[in-house]
């Protein structure tokens, strides 16, 4: 369906789910059209059940390079051009250091970097044409501070800040915004893997963070919400940590 002049149009990668999912909801409950990308065609429909009318899921994987300008153009024809893109979809791998195939360190690389530079170059030359448009990248505390045995994800979100501020830089005079959020430790699928089978590790990441708890998916919604807003119209390049204090704790 064509959106009207007023309906604003975004896309979430990764928002069938956790994250995603709750940028999506905020999303679509102030009349974003929201396009909604993931691979598990499940998660799709139980997110357009959810989100009802202004939810487009569309079932892609990112890691497809060679396929990406053609899902934005025909996106773009069906729907209309994307006036806020949130690069949310990510992958996860704990392994020792060691351990982690050259197989493994691309594989985290290409989903949550190439594919986000990949995603957002496309989308960009749209947004150029009308010298507008809004982009924000997820990070991680990974970037923020040291973390075992993750080694491609802190090195593919470390990147995604550098890029935050590249983007910035070169994109903010012509009208586009590009921000990124840290979240802290927030409750989803993610974290239920990295955590719930390490209670050393869920028991560190409680204690050094001075709200003295994990956050839920909808702290990220309403900061993704802001940032793609007008009240955020002077903010351009900065990593926004939503974390209960996780970055600065002692
Ligand atoms: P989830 O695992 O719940 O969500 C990840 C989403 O990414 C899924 O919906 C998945 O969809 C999608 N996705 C993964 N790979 C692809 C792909 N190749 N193509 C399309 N979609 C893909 O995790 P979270 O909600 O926890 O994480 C969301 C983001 O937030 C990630 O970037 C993560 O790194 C970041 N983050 C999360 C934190 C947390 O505490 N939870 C903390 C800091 C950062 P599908 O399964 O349908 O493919």
């Amino acid at each position: 369906m064509q959106a009207n002049n007023e309906t604003k149009i975004a896309m979430v990668t990764g928002g069938g789910s956790g994250i995603g999912l709750a940028i999506a909801e905020k999303f679509t409950q102030n009349n974003i059209r929201t396009i909604v990308i993931g691979r598990n065609q499940e998660k799709l429909d139980c997110a357009k059940e959810k989100l009802g009318e202004l939810c487009e899921p569309v079932n892609y994987d990112l890691s497809v390079l060679s396929g990406i300008p053609k899902l934005v153009a025909d996106l773009t024809q069906r729907i209309g051009d994307i006036d806020i893109l949130v690069n949310n979809a990510g992958i996860n791998l704990k392994k020792d250091f060691t351990e982690v195939t050259d197989e493994d360190f691309q594989r985290v690389i290409l989903t949550n970097l190439t594919s986000v530079f990949a995603l957002s170059r496309e989308v960009v030359k749209n947004m150029l044409k009308k010298n507008n448009g809004v982009v924000i990248n997820i990070s991680s505390m990974a970037a923020q501070y040291g973390l075992p045995r993750v080694i491609g994800y802190s090195a593919s979100k470390t990147a995604i800040e550098g890029m935050t501020r590249a983007m910035a830089t070169e994109l903010s005079p012509q009208g586009i915004r590009v921000n990124c959020i840290a979240p802290g430790f927030i409750e989803t699928d993610m974290t239920a893997t990295a955590l719930n089978s390490d209670p050393d590790r869920k028991n560190r990441v409680i204690a050094r963070t001075p709200m003295g708890k994990m956050g839920v998916p909808e702290d990220i919604g309403a900061a993704a919400l802001f940032l793609a807003s007008d009240a955020a119209k002077f903010i351009t390049g900065v990593v926004l940590p939503v974390d209960g204090g996780n970055s600065i704790g002692f």
